[in-house]
């Protein structure tokens, strides 16, 4: 039998970690999501960033469909042939040669974090530790991804933590010169901040954070994991920025919602990853590797990267239209389809009220940080999801001003 569950169920059942909104989603369709009143919503939100492809995309759902009736788990006592195809695929389509599979962007990145420090230790010896990462960066929520992450109250309470971490401001490259030496092991950046309010890194910067690297042979580690798998109108996000990182992690839209996650290299730095060093019991399980091997195939396709540089400009020019109506942005921003829409002052810190609002009329968006709207939907989300989106989000944005 099964029983009747509502939101109050989670205030009864489930740690209090989350607080999470009175809509209970049970069915999705592409862009479109309805709740268990049956109310539609249109999706900007794409889970964080992570249905790419919408919901229940027909050929997902039918790769999905396939690899459970055929295998779902070995363990990595064997490999197995989705696990391979995806692994080709990853490294046919990047700067990497070899790949690692894990399950989620926190145990990516805490792989990527550890290789890094292997590989200084394998080469330069154990004095060479330490780590550089920027201030308001995101890198999951392990005890090791939240002290690399520049967000204080992440860590706040879970001390002691690892040491030999430090950061600096994003996009400022004289403070970057004077905190790495030659005892930095890498260097972790998101080409694109997102939960740290939608800030791209600037080009130059970029550049210069490669050369500074290879100056004391420190590793760049580039957190694709928001900014990954097509949500910037490339592949990944490097591309644009002209800068080949050492090592890269990827989640998020990778499953499409299923989690997969991987870390990719080039082959010298992979080697110090030898047998027996690092491992997971899930990680390029075949169900997950099915999923986002036909993931990639779609989304790496001409049609839907150019597609998102397309909705790009919709949105962009939906949302300033939205603003010289009711002068609520200060900055509108992003890459692709990771954008950010900065309230001004008035709303400083209330970003929120915007999100409530929306959810009101209809329409899932998101924040990034107190002050930024943010946007990630689905990379295939039809002209017409994104008009009817931006109407309801301009009806949101009248009735915050209006109370
Ligand atoms: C979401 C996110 C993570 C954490 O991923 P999880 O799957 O929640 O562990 C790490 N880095 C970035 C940039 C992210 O956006």
């Amino acid at each position: 039998m099964t029983e009747q569950v509502t939101r109050a169920t989670f205030d009864e059942v489930m740690f209090p970690n989350y607080a999470p909104s009175a809509i209970i989603p049970v069915r999705g369709e592409g862009s479109r999501v309805w709740d268990q009143e049956g109310k539609e919503y249109i999706d900007f939100a794409g889970g964080i960033a992570v249905t790419a492809l919408g919901h229940s995309h027909p050929t997902l759902v039918n790769v999905m469909r396939e690899q459970a009736g055929q295998l779902w788990h070995l363990a990595n006592i064997m490999t197995n042939e989705p696990a391979l195809r995806l692994a080709k695929k990853l490294t046919e389509k990047t700067f990497a040669d070899r790949v690692f599979f894990c399950n989620s962007g926190g145990e990516a990145n805490e792989a990527a974090f550890k290789l890094a420090r292997r590989y200084a230790f394998d080469h330069f010896g154990p004095e060479k530790n330490e780590i550089i990462s920027f201030y308001q960066s995101f890198h999951g929520r392990t005890l090791f991804t939240v002290s690399v992450g520049g967000q204080p109250k992440y860590k706040e309470g879970f001390e002691p933590t690892p040491k030999g971490i430090t950061h600096c401001h994003f996009n400022d490259i004289e403070e970057l010169k004077s905190l790495i030496s030659d005892k930095t092991c890498a260097v972790v950046m998101e080409p694109i901040q997102g939960e740290g309010g939608i800030i791209p890194a600037d080009k130059t910067f970029a550049k210069q954070v490669r050369e500074l690297c290879d100056q004391h042979n420190a590793l760049l580690v580039y957190d694709e994991v928001q900014s990954g798998v097509g949500r910037s109108g490339t592949f990944f996000a490097y591309e644009q920025l002209g800068v080949t990182p050492d090592i890269l992690t990827s989640a998020k839209a990778l499953g499409n919602g299923f989690p997969v996650a991987a870390m990719i290299a080039k082959d010298n730095v992979a080697q110090s990853f030898v047998f027996g060093t690092h491992g997971s019991t899930y990680g390029g399980n075949p169900m997950a590797c099915a999923i986002a091997e036909a993931v990639i195939d779609i989304i790496t396709t001409p049609e839907v990267l150019d597609g998102v540089n397309k909705r790009h400009d919709l949105f962009v020019e939906g949302l300033n239209a939205i603003n010289e109506k009711y002068h609520v942005f200060k900055d509108i921003r992003g890459m692709g389809l990771l954008m950010g829409a900065e309230v001004v002052e008035q709303f400083a810190g209330n970003a929120k009220a915007f999100l409530t609002a929306a959810a009101e009329e209809g329409l899932f968006v998101l924040v990034a940080g107190p002050n930024v709207i943010r946007f990630a939907p689905s990379l295939i989300i039809p002209e017409e999801d994104i008009k009817e989106g931006l109407a309801r989000l301009d009806r949101a944005i009248a009735k915050v001003l209006a109370n």
